[in-house]
């Protein structure tokens, strides 16, 4: 363990009193936006009430009788998050009370326990033994990318049976351990409930009223009086709409980059969708762009301009660009992989395609990056999904 991380942890230990009674402190595992984590052996783990640990909630459900009953002597690892103090606390309320309310669902890390000291409050999780994304999604084959989705669609679909929206579906938050093909999804630290605002994204109209209130909107009549508009309006008055847009660069739904303000667990599907073309084209991180506009620039480049402008009007909102390396139909995903992965099928090769597993892949990819998230594959639909199922019937 480097100095540095060694002087971090004693400052913690010394700064939280109490916290070395219960906890010997191994390591700093994680330095994410909002915490610090950190690996620790429970000194005080009670082996007959280990109903949170991960890995005797699977022996319970595989192993005989005779086997549960017997308590195991493993020391018991934990992930201590020490959430930084400047996170408000309605947010550090929420991300434990969505914990939880998902202490019971299959693929989810539960929470074993909290504790506060003055400002400081450490949510204290299972240790899940797990590999770093960036060591493995350049090599893997595509079935155990379909064990990989098992998984994690297993904990989405828990986690939106309870409509509460994870917002940060990335590789980051899926521990995975590929040799034991399972994962768990951690940090709801931006997660929320569904069905906040109803009513001010026309996307829950019917196509007939979208439509009309299309014709009649500022935009359309500002065009229709004549007033050409060839640059980004100046002295704009009108109120800017504001929506939930909390997620990570590179993995927000269209809806949330449109400021969809009635946004739903299916954006989290659009972010697994965002995962799945990483392992296929091999490119980690596929769409980089910080900024919202930009990263809808990035979709275009994909889906064309036609599918964007018609994602737009979903959502009431206008999508014009004068940039003319956008085509108007986008590509193929086909295409795009084949491109990432130098399979382009030049003069001088022969012409390259997917194989057979890949187009499997490509065809569910396709349903998850859909941009009308009301026709988007939910995680339900997912985990019945044939690319999903193969192998499993
Ligand atoms: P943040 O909100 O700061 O992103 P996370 O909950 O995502 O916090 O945790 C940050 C990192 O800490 C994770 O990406 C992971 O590497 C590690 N981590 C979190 N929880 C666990 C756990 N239960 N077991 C092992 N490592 C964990
Ligand atoms: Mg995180």
């Amino acid at each position: 363990v480097e100095d540095a991380v060694q002087e971090d942890m004693a400052r913690f230990e010394e700064t939280f009193e109490g916290i070395n009674k219960r906890f010997r402190l191994i390591n700093r595992i994680g330095e994410g936006t909002f915490s610090t984590v950190y690996k620790a052996e429970d000194l005080e783990y009670n082996q007959y009430d280990n109903s949170w640990d991960i890995d005797e909630r699977e022996n319970r459900k595989w192993s005989s009788p005779a086997r549960r009953q017997r308590p195991s002597r493993r020391p018991h690892y934990v992930a201590i998050k020490k959430i930084y103090v400047t996170s408000s606390p309605i947010r550090i309320f929420n991300e434990l009370e969505l914990l939880y309310d998902l202490r019971d669902s299959d693929s989810v890390c539960p929470l074993i326990t909290a504790f506060r000291h003055t400002d400081q409050v450490v949510a204290v999780l299972p240790y899940f033994q797990h590999s770093d994304f960036r060591d493995y999604y350049r090599d893997m084959e595509v079935s155990e990318m379909r064990l990989y989705f098992r998984s994690l669609l297993t904990a989405l679909r828990s986690v939106h049976a309870k409509k509460i929206i994870h917002r940060d579906v990335k590789p980051t938050n899926f521990l995975y351990n590929p040799a034991q093909s399972r994962g768990v999804l951690v940090d709801f630290g931006l997660a929320e409930r569904e069905g906040t605002d109803w009513h001010h994204c026309p996307c829950h109209l019917s196509d007939e009223d979208r439509r009309y209130k299309a014709a009649h909107s500022v935009y359309a009549q500002t065009q229709q009086s004549g007033h050409n508009i060839t640059s980004y309006p100046k002295s704009d008055t009108r109120s800017s709409r504001r929506a939930n847009r909390a997620g990570t660069r590179g993995f927000r739904a269209p809806e949330v980059l449109l400021k969809c303000t009635q946004q739903t667990c299916s954006l989290d599907m659009w972010s697994v969708g965002v995962i799945l073309l990483t392992m296929l084209s091999r490119r980690f991180p596929f769409f980089h762009s910080a900024d919202d506009i930009d990263a809808l620039l990035e979709i275009t480049t994909i889906v064309g301009r036609k599918k964007m402008r018609e994602t737009s009007i979903l959502h009431g909102q206008v999508f014009e660009t004068n940039i003319p390396s956008y085509s108007e139909s986008g590509h193929t995903l086909e295409k795009i992989i084949l491109w990432c992965t130098g399979r382009t099928g030049e003069k001088t090769q022969p012409k390259k395609e997917l194989d057979e597993d890949e187009k499997e892949a490509v065809q569910f990819l396709y349903r998850l990056l859909e941009c009308n998230p009301a026709k988007r594959i939910t995680a339900d639909e997912a985990l019945r999904h044939p690319f999903i199922t193969k192998g499993f019937e």
